[in-house]
C-alpha cells in the first residue's frame, strides 16, 4: 500500500560547459495511497521526466523520493514496487497475450501453475480471456493497451505509473478506455500516477491534478479546485476550452467599493480585496461566465461590445467578441441567439471574477 512522496525533485539536463536547464524544477508532492493523480501540462513541461524519475529510469539531479517511509531515490526500478505502463505498450510481438502477461512473473521465478492462475485472474479483471492465445499484432490498439496494463497488474505493484497510455487510441476508444481505467482504479484501490497533456483525461479521471509548467508544479488540487480556483495565470489559461479570458486590468477604490476595470469593463467586487486599492492586476473570466445581458439576466455590471464571429459546436456556441478593443470569448448553450456584427451588452457576476498578480502570475482572490 503505497504513499509516494516527492521532495524537491529536480532534473537538469545539459553539461557544465553549455549550461544546464531544469526539465523538472524542485517538485514536491505528497500522493496518498489510492489516489489517481494526473500530471498535466503542455508538451515539454517535464511530465515524462518526472514520471521517469519516480519509476527509477532517470536519476534525479536533486531531491528525494519516498515510497511509504522508504527512501527509494537511488533504488533500482525493479526493486521499487512500482509498475510502469508505456505509451508504446512495449509488448513482446512474438509472444501470445498469456505469455506477455506472465512475463514479469517468469522473470521473478514464479511456478508455471502460479503464473497461470495469476494470468487467468488478471485476464478476467481486464476482459482479456478470449484473447490469451493471440499475438500483439492480432489485437486492436485498445486491446494492446489492456494487455500492457495487465502486464503491470500481474505484479500487484504498490502503484501504477502511466505515461500517456491512451495517446495511440482513436477518439471513441479513448473515451471508452477512460471509463475503464476509472473503474479499474476504483476496483483495485491502488495508487495511479498518470501523465497526459489532455485536460479532458485529467478532469474526468483524476482524484487530483498536478499542473506543471516549465518544470515547476503550478498547482495540485481536485479537478474542481484547479478549474474553479486556478492558482496562477498559467493554470487559468491552460484549463478549459476555450480558455479563460485574461485581461490586463486595474483595481480601484470608488464609492466605498473596490472595482476591477479593464478597457470598457467595470466590475464592482462584492468583498473589498485586501490589496491596496489601486494596483495593476490580471482579470480572468471564464467564457461560460460571460453572459449576454438579455431581459432574463439578473442585474449586474454591464459592458458593451460587439460579436465578431460565432462558432457552432453542436450543443454549444462560442461567441468571439470584442469589448473596447479586447478580444473576449463567451460560451453557452446553442443557440445563443447572436449574429456576427451585432452589438451586445455583456454581464458577469463578481463571484466569477478571478484576479491575478501581473508580476508573479499568482492568484490574488
Ligand atoms: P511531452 O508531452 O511532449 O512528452 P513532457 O512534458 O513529457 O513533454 P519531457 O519529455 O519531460 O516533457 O521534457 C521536459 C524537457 O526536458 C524538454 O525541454 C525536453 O526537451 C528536455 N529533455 C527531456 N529528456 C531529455 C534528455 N534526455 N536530454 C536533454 N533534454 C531532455
Amino acid at each position: 500500500m503505497s504513499r509516494i512522496r516527492l521532495e524537491g525533485l529536480t532534473k537538469r539536463f545539459g553539461n557544465a560547459r553549455r549550461g544546464s536547464t531544469a526539465a523538472v524544477d524542485s517538485v514536491s508532492l505528497d500522493i496518498s495511497h489510492g489516489e489517481f493523480v494526473v500530471l498535466l501540462g503542455p508538451s515539454g513541461c517535464g511530465k515524462s521526466t518526472l514520471l521517469r524519475m519516480i519509476a527509477g529510469l532517470l536519476p534525479p539531479s536533486a531531491g528525494r523520493l519516498l515510497l511509504d517511509d522508504r527512501d527509494i531515490t537511488h533504488v533500482p526500478p525493479k526493486d521499487r514496487d512500482l509498475a510502469m505502463v508505456f505509451q508504446s505498450y512495449a509488448l513482446y510481438p512474438h509472444l501470445p497475450v498469456a505469455r506477455n502477461l506472465g512475463f514479469p512473473l517468469r522473470t521473478r521465478g514464479w511456478s508455471r501453475a502460479a503464473i497461470d492462475r495469476k494470468v487467468t485472474e488478471v485476464a478476467s479483471v481486464l476482459g482479456l480471456e478470449e484473447l490469451l492465445k493471440r499475438r500483439p499484432k492480432e489485437l486492436s490498439g485498445g486491446q494492446r493497451q489492456r494487455v500492457a496494463l495487465g502486464r503491470a497488474l500481474v505484479r500487484d505493484p504498490g502503484a501504477f505509473l502511466m505515461d500517456e497510455p491512451l495517446s495511440n487510441l482513436d477518439a471513441k476508444l479513448r473515451t471508452a478506455t477512460r471509463t475503464e481505467l476509472t473503474a479499474l482504479h476504483r476496483q483495485l484501490g491502488s495508487t495511479f500516477l498518470y501523465v497526459t497533456h489532455d485536460q479532458v483525461e485529467a478532469m474526468t479521471m483524476a482524484t487530483r491534478i498536478a499542473v506543471l509548467d516549465k518544470g515547476r508544479l503550478e498547482q495540485a488540487g481536485t479537478p474542481s479546485e484547479v478549474y474553479d480556483t486556478p492558482a496562477s495565470v498559467f493554470v487559468a489559461g491552460f484549463m478549459g476550452s476555450p480558455p479563460m479570458n485574461l485581461l490586463d486590468a486595474r483595481l480601484e477604490s470608488r464609492d466605498g467599493r473596490v472595482h476591477v476595470t479593464a478597457r470598457d469593463i467595470d466590475v464592482p467586487l462584492e468583498h473589498p480585496a485586501d490589496e491596496p486599492p489601486s494596483r495593476d492586476v490580471v482579470l480572468g473570466v471564464r467564457p461560460e461566465h460571460l453572459t449576454i445581458a438579455g431581459e432574463r439576466v439578473p442585474e449586474g455590471p454591464r459592458f458593451r461590445g460587439a460579436v465578431d464571429a460565432i462558432e457552432n459546436l453542436g450543443n454549444e456556441e462560442i461567441a468571439l467578441c470584442s469589448v473596447g478593443g479586447a478580444r473576449l470569448v463567451a460560451r453557452g448553450p446553442r443557440p445563443l441567439g447572436l449574429r456576427a456584427g451585432e452589438n451586445v451588452t455583456f454581464t458577469t457576476s463578481p463571484h466569477h471574477v478571478h484576479l491575478f498578480d501581473p508580476a508573479s502570475g499568482r492568484r490574488l482572490v
